[in-house]
């Protein structure tokens, strides 16, 4: 655990002397790369363009474990799926100590999840949260056929299929194109419920905290914002 830096909460990167955003080079990882969500934003993009590219500067060796062994200052926080096609790390471009990567089935949010991002947020001074779905995902997939079933799957994989769920009604169990439907309508029903958690709302609301969705193109690579600003 980091030294405590809440009092970043309220007004972060408000105060009129943050930089402005990166342009995409291979930056120190951390704080530096942008002390805005906009920045912080551009930089995690920029990451993604240089994998698409064919282009990643940040190799996942020792060296760049040790030169991140400090303190670590990392710029966002990206909430994604366990599915084994989407290692965050790499498909944004990411070397040790940039960026804290959450992974549940289908982005599900529970407790620890949340305050998992709280504790990124509050305590580590993070400007930006991202959650990134992805098309064909398995776990929107087991949520269409459970309520297409009207079989509740045994286990806490019921947790996963019920928290899936309504982006799947909403989207229409009829639809032929519910799963594509229902992935998007996910990632953004996630997105709003992150901005209105109680310790990330504030922030939220003052600006200096940013929750975005995207979502993730397995044959390209691409990772496309759902609600660009
Ligand atoms: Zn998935």
């Amino acid at each position: 655990m980091a030294t405590p830096q809440r009092a970043k909460l309220n007004g972060m990167g408000s105060s009129g002397a943050t930089p402005g955003p990166p342009v995409g080079g291979p930056s120190a990882p951390g704080r530096q790369a942008g002390g805005t969500p906009r920045a912080a934003l551009a930089e995690l993009l920029a990451g993604n363009r240089r994998f698409v590219s064919g282009q990643p500067v940040h190799g996942h060796d020792v060296t760049a474990a040790a030169a991140a062994s400090g303190d670590q200052q990392p710029y966002a926080v990206v909430l994604g799926c366990i599915d084994s096609r989407v290692p965050l790390e790499a498909i944004f471009d990411q070397t040790f100590g940039a960026i804290c990567v959450i992974r549940t089935g289908g982005h599900v949010l529970d407790r620890a999840v949340c305050g998992s991002i709280e504790y990124v947020v509050g305590q580590l001074g993070v400007p930006l949260v991202m959650v990134l779905g992805h098309e064909r995902c398995g776990a929107v997939g087991a949520a269409v056929d459970a309520l297409r079933a009207g079989v509740r799957p045994a286990g806490s994989l019921a947790h996963l299929v019920d928290e899936i769920a309504p982006a799947v009604t909403e989207a229409g169990l009829d639809d032929p194109a519910v799963h594509p439907l229902a992935i998007r309508r996910h990632v953004r029903r996630t997105v709003r419920t992150l901005r209105h958690d109680d310790l990330l709302a504030g922030p939220v609301a003052a600006g200096g905290v940013a929750v975005v969705g995207g979502l993730y193109d397995l044959a390209t690579g691409e990772v496309a914002l759902l609600d660009p600003a």
